[in-house]
This record gives structure tokens, C-alpha cells and sequence, in this order.
């Protein structure tokens, strides 16, 4: 027979998503445990120094972290707020520079900001300009849970359509186009399967406000490993998961590198999708 269950919840990886997940439901009372294979917490939230100088793995800069705007809400609900070391950025959150062009385009914070530093550049092309920001407002207003709401009815019914092909329908300007999706390695943008909505997420939340972590952003990770075993949970480094069993269609258990089975009600992957996959695929 296994032993009793442990834990309320599992959470395999200790990346953003996996300890505000945790985060979020120990402050709700449930007895959660992270597994993280790796080291250090964090995922992408790790940093590395050379000669003195801290560089981000991953999360360079955030948006959205202003009074009242999404992200600053959630953060603040798990206590990051009052303790994150923040630094606004310039005006111009991104420069784009464009093959021999000498001219640095801007993508400024504010839509107003934004829409005058990119007419300035294109001053022919200001009605797009402004197309093109109505556009991303429109799409992001259709995701209830990016704006903090749970009404399913208003869940976004768009129809995929590329981010190149909602650009280019906006604009004919090549080297318009081109700086609208001038920070595509964001999101790992391909130029025709990239969703607009991806996109415009992500732009959006930049041009509401951006964010540098001064001294790096591995310290979102190190509030949210403190404030989980604050909370009563567990988290533990250096234990990979490389097995996950499942019982009647139910997931009972996971298997860590050294052999030990844990148990839980209930089970919360943050590996990346494919890694997941590779996992179940072992029965
Ligand atoms: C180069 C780069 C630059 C980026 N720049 C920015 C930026 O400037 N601003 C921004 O907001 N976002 C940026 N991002 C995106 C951001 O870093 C990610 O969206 C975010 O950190 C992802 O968090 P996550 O929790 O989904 O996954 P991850 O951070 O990938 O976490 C997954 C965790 O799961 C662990 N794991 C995997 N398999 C197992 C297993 N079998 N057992 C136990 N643990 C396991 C991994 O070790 C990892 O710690 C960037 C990403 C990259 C790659």
C-alpha cells in the first residue's frame, strides 16, 4: 500500500509560474511542495555574474508592474511588491535599429508617448500608428484573466491570425511593420505562426509601464521561495522529477531522480509543455 498523501499539491519546476502557483495557494491554506531539478530556484529568473556584473538568464525587464495594471496586482497579492527592488525605465523601453539605417526607432511607455515617438519617425503613417495601438488595446480587453476577471463569456474569440499578417494589414510600411515587431524575441516570434494576440499581450503590458529588478530578477525568486516555507510549504532543489504515475485517469504520484515517491491530491506541472509530454509518454 503507498503511504498516506503528503501534500495538498505537487508543483513540478520552480520557474514564475510554478512559485506563484504555490505562492497563491499557500496563502489559501493548501500544503503545497516544489520540485526543481536544478541548483537554483527560479528557471529563467536565474542570474549569473561575470567579472562583478549581474546578467539575467531571462526576465531582463517587465511591464504591467504600475499602480492598479495587472501585474502589480498579482505580485502584490503574494507580497512582491513591498520588497522587489524596482527601477522604471527610460521613456523608451526598447530601441529598435534596423540593418544600415542610423536612426533609433522608439518604442516609448504610454500610448500617447508611444504613438508620438513612432509619428515623429513616420509622420505619414500616424493614422496607422494609432490603428495599430487601438488593435492591441481591443485584444487585450478580450482576455478576461489578463484584466483580473473570471467572466468566461467575454473569453477571447479572435481568429489566430498572425502577428506579420495583423501588422502588415494595418500598415504598408516595411520598416514600420518591422519595428512594430522589432522586440519579437520576446515571445519567440515567428514571423507567420505567431498569434497577434501573443503579440499584442506582451507589447501592451510594456507599454503600460516597464521594469528593470535593480541587482537582477533572480530576487523575485528568492521572496517567493521565502514566503512559500512562510506559508507552511516546501520546497526543495536538485530533485528532478522523472516519472509520473496515474491510476484510473488519475495522477497519483511522482517519482524523484533518487527513487523516492511522493503523493498528493493534487498535481501542477510548470515544465515546458514538451518535457511534460516526454513524462506521460513513459507509460
Ligand atoms: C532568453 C529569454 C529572455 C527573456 N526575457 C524576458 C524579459 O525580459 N521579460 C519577461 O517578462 N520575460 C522574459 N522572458 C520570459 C520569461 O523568462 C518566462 O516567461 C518565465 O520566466 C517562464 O517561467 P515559467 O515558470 O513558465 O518556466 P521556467 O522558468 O522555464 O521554469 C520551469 C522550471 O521547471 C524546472 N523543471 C523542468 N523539468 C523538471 C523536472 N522534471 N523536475 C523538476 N523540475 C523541472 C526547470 O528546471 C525550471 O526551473 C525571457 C525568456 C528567455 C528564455
Amino acid at each position: 500500500m503507498l503511504p498516506a498523501k503528503k501534500y495538498d499539491v505537487i508543483i513540478i519546476g520552480s520557474g514564475l509560474g510554478g512559485l506563484l502557483c504555490a505562492n497563491i495557494l499557500a496563502l489559501k491554506g493548501l500544503k503545497v511542495c516544489v520540485l526543481e531539478k536544478n541548483k537554483q530556484f527560479g528557471g529563467n529568473l536565474q542570474t549569473f555574474a561575470r567579472d562583478k556584473q549581474i546578467f539575467d538568464t531571462g526576465v531582463h525587464y517587465i511591464g504591467g508592474l504600475e499602480k492598479g495594471q495587472t501585474l502589480y496586482q498579482i505580485f502584490k497579492y503574494v507580497g512582491l511588491m513591498e520588497r522587489l527592488k524596482l527601477e522604471k525605465m527610460e521613456e523608451c523601453f526598447d530601441k529598435i535599429l534596423i540593418g544600415e539605417d542610423a536612426n533609433i526607432y522608439c518604442q516609448a511607455q504610454g500610448y500617447e508617448s508611444f504613438i508620438k515617438h513612432l509619428t515623429k519617425s513616420f509622420p505619414e503613417e500616424e493614422d496607422n500608428i494609432i490603428s495599430y495601438c487601438d488593435k492591441v488595446k481591443e485584444i487585450c480587453a478580450s482576455f478576461p484573466l489578463y484584466n483580473l476577471m473570471l467572466n468566461a463569456d467575454a473569453s477571447y474569440k479572435g481568429n489566430n491570425e498572425s502577428a506579420e499578417a495583423t501588422i502588415a494589414s494595418i500598415t504598408n510600411n516595411k520598416k514600420l511593420q518591422a519595428i512594430l515587431a522589432g522586440n519579437n524575441l520576446l515571445y519567440a516570434g515567428e514571423a507567420d505562426t505567431t498569434p497577434f494576440h501573443v503579440h499584442a499581450l506582451i507589447t501592451n503590458s510594456y507599454i503600460e509601464s516597464s521594469w528593470k529588478c535593480v541587482g537582477g530578477g533572480s530576487q523575485i525568486a528568492k521572496i517567493l521561495v521565502a514566503n512559500i516555507r512562510k506559508h507552511g510549504g516546501e520546497i526543495f532543489r536538485n530533485r528532478e522529477v522523472i516519472a509520473i504515475s496515474e491510476r484510473d485517469g488519475m495522477i497519483t504520484d511522482v517519482t524523484i531522480a533518487d527513487g523516492e515517491i511522493l503523493r498528493s491530491k493534487y498535481f501542477i506541472s510548470n515544465m515546458h509543455p514538451p518535457q511534460l509530454l516526454r513524462l506521460l509518454l513513459l507509460h
